[in-house]
């Protein structure tokens, strides 16, 4: 059967991922089972997205009911779950904003462009453009998202591309990079891609208040950090600073595909500028209500900081008792990651922790990447770091 899906893979499917050919079969919470029968703690989440667990049954009652009923009219008419979807978003934030649905990360920040763009050419004396982001971020995969991303290395053979993007090596270097023409500045709070890599609170409040007084919009690209990864709804939240724009995607939908943009620039744009097919439609956005409510609730009740302090000590416990292969620990919440020696050993602990049934994740050149579902259970928990020891004790 493997070996059958591999060369039906080979044959079908283009070659842009280096994939591993374990046949996942079925999964509760934060336990994937193969087709061998062989179970798999998952402290991966699908890279973060699966942030109520696997088969939730609450989110698949929702998607289940409202497929049964209505799954997609069109952005032509009110969508009542997407409505209640922004509602909740926006409160949950805490910030006077309106929401736009779409359904991926990428696009998500498409729209935050766009909005910075219009809002350069509308408003101000100079019309501005520019937009500056990160060394080492990542905004997404389309032409403009790719852009966005300060590795250059993404850039080969995709240009020519959008002009207006300049990357700061890091955020000290943002305000030298800001001419007449800049309109903007991104950045993810944790770099995620880049190697769970937090940036300084007191320095983000700093320069979100710079900006501020320039008139230069702060995107804040939560794709990875939003929806209760890093402790709060937002990371904008625990570093108590107020976004022009902030996007949303991978936890949100709980699996299903969803991306937000949310802006308090709430006239920029108008009837037309703007759109998507698939965008807030009914099922998404039930889905998305259903993970809302759930994780409101773990949050309100404790049980979310209870799940983040059980995680974080065990982490720390393997990451002092293997001192001599992790360098640091980086990340909070349930975004976490361990620095390793070195790439090549990065590679054997994810290998040798998946044939030993623990999912773990690469970041960057060498951190060893930790986003579970933030309903995993504390058995779940003991499971997963017993198999991850076990792992390391064998290298
Ligand atoms: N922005 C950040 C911070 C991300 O981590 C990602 C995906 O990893 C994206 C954007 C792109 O999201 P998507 O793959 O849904 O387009």
């Amino acid at each position: 059967m493997q070996n059958s899906l591999q060369d039906l893979e080979n044959r079908y499917i283009i070659p842009t991922y280096g994939r591993n050919y374990t046949n996942f079969v079925s999964a509760k919470n934060a336990t994937i089972k193969d087709d061998k029968e062989k179970d798999y703690i998952d402290f991966t989440s699908g890279i973060g997205v699966v942030s109520v667990g696997h088969a939730n049954d609450i989110v698949s009652k929702a998607i289940c009911d409202q497929a049964s009923s209505i799954m997609h009219i069109s952005n032509l008419y009110v969508i009542e779950p997407q409505v209640k979807c922004a509602e909740r978003i926006v409160k949950q934030s805490g910030f006077d904003m309106q929401c736009f649905f779409g359904n991926s990360g990428a696009e998500a920040n498409e729209g935050a462009i766009k909005i910075a763009r219009k809002y350069g050419e509308v408003e101000g004396e100079s019309k501005r453009y520019k937009i500056i982001t990160l060394d080492k971020s990542f905004h997404g995969r389309t032409i403009t998202a790719l852009k966005a991303t300060g590795q250059e290395a993404m850039h080969n053979y995709f240009g020519p591309f959008p002009d207006g993007f300049a990357y700061a090596e890091d955020i000290d270097s943002v305000e030298k990079m800001i001419d007449d023409h800049t309109v903007a500045v991104m950045i993810e709070l944790v770099q995620g891609e880049g190697g769970v890599q937090p940036l300084d609170k007191q320095k983000v409040q700093a320069l979100a208040k710079m900006l501020k007084a320039k008139d230069i919009l702060l995107i804040v690209d939560e794709v990875q950090t939003g929806v209760y990864r890093t402790g709060e709804f937002l990371a904008s939240n625990v570093y108590e600073i107020e976004p022009d724009i902030i996007t949303l995607a991978k936890g949100l939908g709980g699996g299903v595909p969803i991306g937000v943009v949310m802006t308090s620039k709430k006239d920029v744009l108008k009837a037309g500028d703007h759109g998507s097919t698939f965008g807030g439609n009914y099922l998404s956005t039930a889905a998305a209500n259903a993970v809302m409510d759930i994780l409101s609730e773990a949050k309100d009740s404790g049980e979310l900081d209870r799940t983040f302090i059980k995680f974080e000590t065990r982490l720390e416990d393997l990451y002092k008792k293997y001192d001599k292969i992790f360098t640091s620990s980086v990340g909070f919440g349930l975004m976490r990651g361990l620095r390793v020696r070195d790439a090549q050993t990065l590679s054997d602990i994810i290998s040798k922790a998946h044939e030993n049934g623990i999912l773990v994740l690469k970041a960057g050149r060498n951190t060893l990447r930790f986003l579970p579902p933030l309903t995993i259970s504390d058995t779940e928990i003991s499971e997963g770091f017993k198999r991850l020891d076990e792992a390391l004790s064998s290298l």
